[in-house]
């Protein structure tokens, strides 16, 4: 018989989780107010409410902690990461940043101004937050098909042309500083974009001189996606696939938390030096100076180690396999999903799956509370509470999903924890007829309120 698929490592160091039961989930989920992100993480037995810096580091990323050189100016810790961001990129210049976000604010200080549009496929939270904070516009131009959740397409993150022809019709090219491609797209639910539509974006861009930036934290992921689903590339080793895909944009954005293996740090990376040396200016005012950018010289040695096993066959197969593999089990199960599945994390459509529950009470966030109740299985409500409320009427928005994210870190859980999480939603699937209410709000600030909501049972 065939041997099955297993990880390709072992562990070395344990950090033990704990068991609870029913009462004590229920005592604790009340004294958070039905608000899974104020449980202490000890009150939690598996995490999945990002993916985001919980990962694992390896022995070499542990060891380069050890070797980090701490020097204010021209760290040897920042050369080595450097060099390695550019034989990963190809790109020349690089600013390291506390994490993904702080990237942002360093390029659009540099390039956004008021009254701007950037188009791009369904940008990122902090993307979009930092766009219009400059009072500029962050356009959505994903291909439609992407908000079908069951409809399959193997790159539903990819960017529509037709729809980047029309902004550039409708604002000009003077109002449009860049175009931002997400790879992987994490706000359709880390859907991969295909080399063949980066070429398009990138033979669009170049046609009306418009820069091409990623945002780049699934980097890897994207092209493990490319490699298994666009024919072209099957037999193309991950790193010559990545560096295509750099090859077709001016410059990046990073979030090192993800696909930079490390817990926290992101970073800038171009080819400009003019726009390097205009960006310098915001990176020392905001970040720290050229050669650390908030990050400490061993976080910058391990996000270098970090990079360098990211980038490798052995990691990502490992890594989109367990997210898939969850997938696989849940969907065995018959639990509605989003797919394709995405690299990571596995979305449950909580409407069709709870819809004895009205809308006003709150669906995927009615269905996290059962997932903790039912396992201590933490994940996150991407519905209603997320959506928010309209800024001038004050209404509810209610989105077209309402989605429970279950997200996979990296290297931290077996598929024995994957098992039990499968068995945790099928135990709640069985008896979905006799959820019937969800809660109602108590108190929630007027903006990202999802972070501090508070509620009750309804
Ligand atoms: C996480 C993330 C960011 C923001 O990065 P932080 O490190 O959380 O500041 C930006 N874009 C994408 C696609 C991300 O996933």
């Amino acid at each position: 018989m065939d041997l099955p698929y297993t990880e390709p490592y072992k562990i070395k160091a344990v950090e033990p989780i704990h068991h609870s039961n029913r009462e004590q989930r229920e005592r604790w989920i009340r004294e958070a107010r039905y608000n899974l992100f104020n449980l202490p993480s000890d009150h939690v037995f598996i995490d999945l409410l990002t993916d985001s810096g919980t990962g694992a580091m390896s022995q070499d990323q542990w060891a380069a902690i050890m070797t980090g050189d701490e020097s204010y100016a021209g760290s040897r810790s920042f050369y080595e990461l450097k060099e390695t961001i550019t034989s990963i990129t190809g790109f020349e210049f690089v600013l390291p940043a506390h994490q993904g976000r702080a990237a942002e604010n360093v390029l659009f200080s540099t390039l956004i101004k008021e009254g701007d549009v950037v188009p791009g496929n369904a940008h990122f939270d902090t993307t979009k937050g930092h766009i219009e904070f400059r009072k500029a516009m962050a356009l959505d131009c994903t291909i439609d098909i992407a908000s079908d959740t069951v409809a399959y397409h193997p790159f539903k993150g990819n960017l529509d042309i037709d729809k980047l022809e029309k902004a550039v019709k409708k604002y000009g090219k003077q109002r449009i500083p860049m175009i931002i491609a997400t790879i992987t797209c994490n706000s359709t639910g880390g859907q991969p974009v295909s080399m063949e539509n980066l070429r398009q974006v990138k033979n669009f861009a170049d046609r009306h001189g418009i820069p091409l930036f990623y945002d780049a934290a699934r980097f890897a992921e994207n092209a493990y996606f490319i490699k298994t689903r666009e024919k072209e590339y099957a037999e193309l080793p991950v790193i010559e696939i990545i560096r295509e895909m750099f090859s077709l944009a001016d410059g990046m954005t990073m979030s090192s938390k993800k696909d930079g293996l490390v817990n926290i740090g992101g970073f800038l990376a171009m080819n400009d030096e003019k726009l390097y040396k205009e960006a310098s200016r915001f990176s020392i005012m905001f970040e720290g100076f050229l050669s650390y950018g908030g990050m400490a010289g061993r976080d910058m040695a391990a996000l270098a180690a970090g990079l360098k096993e990211a980038v490798t066959l052995d990691f990502l197969e490992s890594r989109v396999r367990q997210v898939h593999y969850l997938g696989n089990l849940l969907k065995k199960f018959n639990i509605p999903l989003q797919e394709p599945f995405g690299g990571h994390a596995i979305f449950v459509n909580a409407r069709k799956m709870l819809s004895g529950v009205p809308q006003e009470e709150y669906i995927a966030q009615t269905l996290a509370i059962e997932l903790y109740l039912e396992s201590g299985v933490r994940a996150v409500e991407i519905g209603t509470l997320l959506a928010d409320r309209h800024p001038q009427t004050r209404e509810e928005r209610y989105p077209a999903l309402e989605m429970v994210r279950l997200a996979i870190p990296r290297r931290v859980y077996t598929n024995n924890h994957m098992d039990y999480i499968a068995a945790a939603l099928q135990n709640i699937y069985q008896r979905r007829e006799t959820i019937r209410s969800g809660y109602r709000i108590v108190s929630e600030a007027p903006i990202m309120r999802h972070f501090t909501v508070e509620l009750e049972p309804a």
